[in-house]
């Protein structure tokens, strides 16, 4: 890897300028690979996940390849200079200044299984964009979709450009000790902390995309049968294996019952059976699987309302080559359980409720801030309370993670859910220097004015009527 890094490196250093054209050529073959390979792509998750819905996988490249094209049609726009304010009298004797965007180098990206074509793509819009290199390493939990990837990137760039290392927590350590110009990490903020660790050593610059307890909050006076439908919907995106996925709910004590009922029905309009359902993503492995259930266990022991939604009363007992549960609530469970403390990262589904509006944002503030909160309610004053009394990543009114498919708006955490963000020119300014380059004029106004030692009376002069209030 390290050999890898410096011949990347070297040709980054070779090239010097990185025009407009080689950086829409290099996204050009992005996009080509992710559009040209879809299906292969999707049979590639299907095994990782031993069932992963062909079109949630067609979704997650719809959305990979908007990243891709966004950057495509705007990097001429974003790689002009920036020209700013020089003071008077510099500017008066023609100084200037300006703002370049230079690409940093060698950027590095780790990315998750969830996602594995989205956590590393998408951010490679604002790597490539910015005319940087870049090496990638795919999550070995998904290794179908990890070798696949592996082989097309090697066909569609030179290595020098776009190149993939493959393996587990071991290539990762290494690999976030590297010394990139930049590091570009998704995943837990257990294994955040571990490549900020490593890339402080280089003081490497990182963008951490993490996750976290994404909260939703149901005002009273919100559509109630819609927010169940928008945030059902969510949900059932990967089966809940989403940073961005609804992880717990507050509704009002009085609402439950109506909230459940339209949840209910919902999934099983969506999912009238779930084991033989292709549309039902399984969970991606036993072990996650048994930590899931760990979790439901737990709060059926402690005494806990557990409501599992399983419309066609299937048994989930052991499964041929897939690992899926039904979408289930646990309902008012005590803080110390798995469940209420841990990010979810599947179909469960905590559920809480309120007498008053403030005890969610008291409960909210209590905890880690979330990559994503959700908020229902048809009143602009309720929408703007909660917005200000809460701190996340991102905000949704009325829906659950559509704000993360705006590529205008920037992505990313906040405190434990992650540092730093991209998409769209947030992106391109993510990765790219904003170089400050200053201009001087002919005239050497310091040296007129006095400003040079041996400092005198002329010097106190212009010091007493430059620095004023
Ligand atoms: P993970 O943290 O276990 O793994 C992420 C990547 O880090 C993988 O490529 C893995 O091989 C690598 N890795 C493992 N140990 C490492 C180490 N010691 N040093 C360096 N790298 C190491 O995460 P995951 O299980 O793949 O994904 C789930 C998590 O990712 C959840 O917390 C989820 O919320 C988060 N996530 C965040 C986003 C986002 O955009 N914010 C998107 C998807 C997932």
């Amino acid at each position: 890897m390290k050999a890898l890094l410096q011949k990347q490196r070297d040709a980054f250093v070779a090239e010097g300028f990185v025009s407009a054209e080689t950086r829409v050529d290099r996204l050009d073959r992005a996009i080509s690979l992710l559009h040209d390979n879809r299906d292969t792509i999707a049979d590639a998750l299907d095994q990782d996940f031993g069932n992963r819905s062909r079109h949630q996988t067609l979704m997650e490249l719809y959305a990979t390849l908007e990243s891709l094209k966004h950057a495509k049609k705007r990097v001429r726009r974003w790689m002009k200079q920036d020209k700013r304010k020089v003071p008077l009298p510099l500017a008066l004797v023609g100084a200037k200044a300006r703002v370049e965007y230079q690409p940093k180098g060698v950027v590095g990206i780790l990315g998750t299984w969830n996602f594995p074509i989205n956590t590393t793509f998408s951010p490679l819009a604002g790597v490539l964009a910015a005319g940087n290199r870049v090496m990638i390493k795919f999550s070995e939990v998904s290794p179908a979709t990890a070798t696949l990837m592996a082989g097309l990137v090697a066909s569609t760039f030179d290595e020098t450009e776009v190149a993939c290392v493959s393996g587990g927590p071991e290539v990762g350590a290494a690999f976030s000790s590297l010394p990139f110009d930049h590091l570009c990490f998704t995943g837990s903020a257990t294994v955040g902390k571990h490549v900020m660790r490593a890339a402080a050593e280089n003081l490497t610059p990182v963008t951490l995309e993490l996750g976290g307890k994404s909260p939703v909050i149901i005002a009273r006076d919100s559509d109630l049968e819609d927010a169940a439908v928008r945030i059902m919907t969510g949900k059932a995106l990967n089966s809940g294996q989403a940073c961005l996925g609804p992880d717990y709910i507050m509704v009002a004590e009085d609402q439950l019952e109506d909230f459940i009922a339209h949840a209910t029905k919902w999934t099983g309009e969506m999912f009238p059976t779930l084991l033989d359902n292709v549309d039902c993503c399984s969970v991606i492995n036993e072990r996650h699987l048994r930590r899931l259930r760990s979790y439901v266990e737990e709060a059926v022991s402690a005494g806990a309302d557990v409501r599992e939604i399983n419309p066609a009363g299937e048994d989930f007992g052991p499964q041929e080559g897939a690992y899926k549960m039904p979408f289930t609530f646990v309902v008012n469970a005590g803080e110390d359980l798995k469940i209420m403390q841990e990010e979810i990262f599947g179909p469960l589904l905590v559920i809480k409720t309120y007498e008053h509006l403030e005890e969610c944002t008291a409960y909210i503030n209590s905890h880690p801030r979330p990559l994503g909160l959700y908020i229902f309610s048809r009143d602009e004053a309720t929408q703007r309370h909660l917005l200000d009394r809460t701190v996340s990543g991102g905000a949704c009114i009325n829906d659950v993670m559509v704000h993360a498919s705006i590529e205008d708006l920037p992505f990313g955490g906040v405190g434990s859910s992650g540092i730093g963000h991209y998409r769209g020119f947030n992106g391109f300014k993510t990765f790219s220097h904003a170089r400050a380059v200053y201009k001087q004029s002919k005239l050497n106004l310091q040296r007129l004015s006095g400003m040079v030692p041996p400092y005198g009376e002329r010097a106190d002069k212009v010091l007493a009527r430059i620095i004023r209030k």
